[in-house]
């Protein structure tokens, strides 16, 4: 097996991505990795390209899906990793949250008009290219238009919940959102824990003890725009609270520029020993009858 780091939070253009699955795989031989995992936004949709075109290299691919949740009024992100992406109660699931994204599509393009943006749902659609919709595709129409410099600014301005375009969804609930991707045969890890510097020490800590009895599995301790003090603080959560570890780059191709797959914003790496660990605990715990009430 050559060496190389790994990279476990991915996203193509089945979601908010700008490369193709394929172009992923390709990316990622450049970038001499030996694990990446893709994880698109409430979506399993590339999936299949991803698998294919991974089966004629030496990358490990894992199927994976990154899943919104809500939980105290705050978005939380669970990324699933080894997960059956033919699961029918998975994809029913997935149906159900990206009919809520595109109810809350229609609601943003209908405002963003009435603030004065000319945006249409044939422009966003003709410029995705996947079955997620989400407000990347807005920000990049609007940047196109000259509305805005860049996705920071039209976040700030019209996007972020709160600004005067956002229009919230209608997002599970993360004991949910872990039911189903245990229910396909997966593992869960919180995503991005410390998101925009905006979490501190003490509200993590209180979440994951709120989740883990949901059977939350892991957190995502590597991520590139951690401090290392936050690095270090999400080490030691996971090690107080038993929980295993993981890391990516939260890769979105053009749509967050100087964000390299694999090494982020230059000096990031995600070690292997990070995917050996999670795979050999995934290993362990699907040859155990997997302990959740299923239906709803
Ligand atoms: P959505 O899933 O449609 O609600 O859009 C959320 C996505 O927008 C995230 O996955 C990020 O890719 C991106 N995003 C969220 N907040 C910001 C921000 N402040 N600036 C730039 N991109 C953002
Ligand atoms: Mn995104
Ligand atoms: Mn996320
Ligand atoms: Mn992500």
């Amino acid at each position: 097996m050559p060496t190389g780091n790994v990279d476990l939070h991915i996203h193509s253009t089945a979601s908010d991505g700008t490369l193709t699955p394929a172009e992923i795989v390709a990316r990622a031989q450049q970038q001499n990795l030996n694990a990446i995992a893709l994880t698109d936004h409430d979506t399993v949709g590339g999936i299949d390209e991803f698998l294919a075109a991974a089966s004629s290299t030496n990358l490990t691919a894992i199927p994976g899906v990154e899943i919104s949740s809500l939980f105290s009024g705050r978005e939380i992100h669970i990324l699933g990793f080894f997960i059956d992406h033919h699961s029918p109660e998975l994809l029913a699931f997935l149906d159900r949250i990206r009919d809520g994204r595109n109810a809350r599509n229609d609601e943003m393009l209908r405002r963003l008009r009435s603030l004065g943006y000319d945006i249409s749902l044939e422009e966003v659609k003709a410029r995705c290219g996947g079955d997620s919709i989400g407000r990347p595709h807005l920000a990049a129409i609007l940047i196109e238009k000259g509305y805005f410099k860049d996705s920071k600014q039209a976040f700030e301005r019209c996007l972020k919940r709160g600004a005067p375009g956002f229009c919230p969804r209608k997002l599970p609930h993360p004991e949910e959102a872990l039911r189903q991707i245990h229910g396909a045969g997966g593992i869960a890890v919180w995503a991005h824990p410390v998101y925009r510097n905006k979490f501190a020490r003490s509200h993590v800590r209180g979440i994951i003890r709120k989740i883990k009895p949901f059977g939350l599995d892991g957190v995502e301790a590597y991520y590139p725009g951690y401090t290392p003090a936050q690095h270090q603080m999400l080490l030691e959560l996971a090690e107080m609270f038993d929980l295993q570890v993981s890391g990516g780059t939260d890769f979105h191709g053009d749509n967050i520029p100087g964000l390299e797959l694999g090494t982020g914003y230059g000096d990031f790496a995600v070690p292997e020993e990070c995917f050996v660990r999670l795979k050999r605990y995934h290993d362990v715990l699907r040859n155990q009858p997997v302990n959740i009430s299923q239906g709803e």
